[in-house]
């Protein structure tokens, strides 16, 4: 069981020109991930030697930043992503925000940004939240995406660790994420481009790691793949994550096998909420090393029965195939229920408040 800790109180100035509910509604009819926002942002500022002040929730509008802000030159940031889910009785939910409020403090820690608390992490997520509430869609699948992020607002050109920065939450409302073609995604193999090293900054959530994926995430599209999965820097041998999420390999005996996480991985939080409902069933479960050759291999042999990719936007997406320049290999569709669809309905009856939740991961709103 998680801590419930008691959020910090944010100022609400309400929008005073909210969207209609006409607007509303057709900006929540089909939308494209993260390009539709709603009324507000959550806000708090950092001052040297005041620490966090001005907590508020406010309309939500561009930024005003010197453009010697350290952010703009040195990426000196940390973000974070999270859904809030419409239960079937109206009532809005978290899935594990202080896993979030968590990692966002290592991130903080590994980029030299002051930590944002768990108490402001939540309480700046119930106030957008409490004052978007209607922006929280009700249709299956769909969810209130919510952008946690920090940045270095200190106008400074000197490479070194700021002094002023900024907390926000933006919240949108979002549909399924990949569209999965048939049984699965097609997954592009990087060669030669690594997202991590070791001693980097591949286990924080910071926006230099997104920016170096985007040229493989381009590679990967001009060879009709979907995502990039990046293997790892030292020995180009062994499989890590994709851009955007981590890697799940089911076996033959119903075992199941990840990369473990080792500095270059981001601890993903879906990541570990399956492993610990695939243990809770019984099942196997191995964090280790995985050349890209075991599963190639095992894809072939039989050993290895399913692959897929799992995070907070896409949840479970299944993988199809594994492309690269020398191979070109299917992931065998599998007969009747896969791990992978399995564990989507389990981790999401969960979240939409149709199932138990043993180990009392939601927060309610
Ligand atoms: N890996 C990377 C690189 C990611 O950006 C994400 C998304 N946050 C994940 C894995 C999955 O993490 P989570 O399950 O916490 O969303």
């Amino acid at each position: 069981m998680e801590t419930q800790a008691p959020p910090a109180s944010f100022t609400v100035i309400p929008n005073r020109h909210p969207a209609s509910e006409e607007e509303r509604w057709l900006a929540m009819e089909n939308p494209v991930f993260g390009k539709v926002f709603t009324d507000h942002m959550a806000r708090a500022t950092w001052r040297d030697g005041e620490g966090w002040v001005d907590r508020r929730i406010v309309a939500l509008a561009p930024l005003p930043l010197h453009p010697g802000a350290a952010v703009l030159h040195y990426a000196q940031q940390g973000f974070e992503g999270l859904k809030a889910y419409r239960h079937e009785d109206g009532s809005i939910w978290l899935f594990r925000p202080e896993a979030n409020a968590a990692r966002l403090a290592a991130t903080c820690r590994r980029m030299a940004l002051p930590e944002v608390s768990e108490e402001d992490f939540l309480g700046a997520l119930e106030g957008i939240v409490s004052a978007d509430r209607n922006w929280v869609p009700g249709t299956p699948g769909a969810s209130l995406y919510l952008r946690p992020f920090i940045i270095a607002t200190e106008p400074s050109l000197l490479v070194q660790p700021a002094n002023e920065a900024d907390f926000l939450v933006t919240a949108s409302p979002v549909g399924a994420y990949l569209s999965t073609a048939g049984d699965g995604v097609s997954i592009w193999v990087s060669r030669g481009f690594h997202r991590a090293n070791p001693g980097g900054t591949g286990e924080a959530k910071t926006a230099g790691n997104y920016a170096a994926s985007m040229l493989p995430q381009r590679e990967a599209k001009e060879h009709g793949c979907q995502q990039v999965l990046f293997l790892d820097a030292r020995e180009d041998t062994y499989v890590e994550e994709l851009g955007g999420m981590n890697l799940i390999a089911v076996r033959a005996d119903g075992s199941v096998v990840t990369p473990r996480l080792g500095g270059t991985i981001l601890p993903g939080i879906t990541r570990d909420s399956i492993l610990m409902l695939l243990r809770d069933e019984g099942r196997t479960v191995e964090e280790r090393d995985i050349a890209l050759a075991e599963i190639l291999e095992g894809l072939e042999s039989g050993e290895i029965v399913e692959l897929f990719a799992c995070g907070t936007a896409a949840v479970v997406t299944p993988i199809a195939r594994l492309v690269s320049d020398d191979f070109d290999v299917a992931v065998p569709p599998r007969e009747g229920e896969s791990v992978a669809d399995a564990v989507l309905t389990r981790l999401t009856d969960l979240q939409y408040g149709r199932a138990e939740d043993p180990h009392g991961w939601m927060r309610k709103v």
